[in-house]
């Protein structure tokens, strides 16, 4: 996973303190707030002054992760946030492979960067746009990542119980609670670390998955009552109305797992949601799989999108009823 010689530029480079800014991609998810909250308080421990810029609102079933409120968020405070990574000496970008995933507005503007930017990710076909390129797809986490960048870097000891609960989160989150095929026994290895380190790993458990409100069920209730299944193709299909999601008061993060149920169906091996968003006029798409069919490839083809094989996302500029539609036809003239 790690070049030696940019390592050990890198390790030279954090000797002494500096300005540096963490980014992880758009609508983050476990991983990209538990990575980029992890390094945050390693570095600060390294006596660096670091902030971590999230393109857009994080979920509030995160909220609880140790300093997300010192999180700048940089849709909402835009001149503050590019203050602070204009003055940064190094910026880390974690949990993405290409800088649009920040989206198109923030992605152009750190194109125009001069900055040295280390990229800390494990997506398929990373750009090279950073100085240091630490990139492996068969982590199955950033966070499980972060952790081994630390350990490379010699500061293993440091790693207190606030970096190893953001660690424990994106690890958590992105195995699907450690069942994901990329799980293996050294993630465990590192999991049982975290827990001697002190992670309260059932309170974590509870916080991520036990703290719905009533809305979120009544959206997955109306998911599951619109799903679609597709025997013929192994496929199951979900799709959610900007009117459906506005009568339940959708929040941000609410709709967020809500495709692994489609997995969930006895000789399911593909399955998709399908999320209207009026304001960004998109649908926004995820998709999942099981096994060997490439669902990175799937988004990249044909949603304009990627991700890994088994989990990718992608979006459609069409109507929900046309972006399903074309979704059946692609199944027709590639499943069979
Ligand atoms: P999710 O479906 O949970 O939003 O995302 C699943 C995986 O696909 C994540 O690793 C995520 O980063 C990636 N992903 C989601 N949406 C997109 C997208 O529009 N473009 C790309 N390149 N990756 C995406
Ligand atoms: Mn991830």
């Amino acid at each position: 996973m790690f070049n030696t010689n940019e390592l050990q530029e890198l390790k030279s480079l954090l000797l002494s303190p500096k300005k540096i800014s963490i980014i992880p991609h758009r609508n983050p998810d476990g991983d990209a707030m538990g990575s980029t909250l992890a390094l945050y308080h390693f570095l600060k421990k390294l006596d660096h002054q670091v902030v971590v810029v999230a393109p857009n609102e994080f979920p509030d079933f995160l909220s609880w992760l140790p300093d997300a409120d010192k999180v700048l968020v940089f849709e909402r405070e835009n001149d503050r946030a590019k203050k602070e990574i204009e003055c940064s000496k190094l910026i880390f970008t974690l949990d993405f492979n290409a800088l649009h995933r920040t989206g198109d507005v923030m992605g152009a503007y750190l194109e125009t960067l001069d900055i040295p930017m280390a990229m800390i990710d494990h997506h398929q076909a990373p750009d090279s746009y950073a100085k240091y390129t630490f990139s492996d797809v068969t982590y199955g986490s950033t966070c499980e990542m972060v952790y081994h960048f630390i350990e490379a870097l010699g500061y293993k000891e440091s790693i207190d119980k606030d970096i190893a609960t953001c660690i424990y989160t994106g690890i958590t989150t992105d195995s699907g609670s450690f069942r994901y095929p990329k799980t293996t026994g050294a993630t465990h290895r590192v999991v049982a670390d975290l827990i001697d380190k002190g992670v309260d790993n059932s309170a974590i458990h509870n916080s991520l998955f036990d703290n719905s409100s009533t809305n979120r069920l009544k959206i997955l209730g109306m998911a599951l009552n619109n799903m679609v299944v597709l025997p013929e193709y192994k496929t199951s299909y979900i799709t959610l109305s900007q009117e459906e999601l506005d009568s339940a008061n959708n929040q941000k993060g609410d709709t967020e797992g809500i495709v692994n149920y489609g997995l969930s169906i006895k000789g399911i091996e593909f399955a998709a949601i399908f999320i209207e968003n009026k304001e960004e006029g998109i649908i926004k798409i995820s998709f999942r799989s099981q096994g060997d069919f490439d669902v990175n490839q799937f988004a990249r083809t044909h949603f304009n999108g990627g991700g890994h094989i088994n989990a990718a996302g992608g979006k459609s500029l069409l109507s929900l009823d046309e972006t399903v539609k074309k979704f059946i036809a692609i199944l027709a003239s590639e499943k069979k």
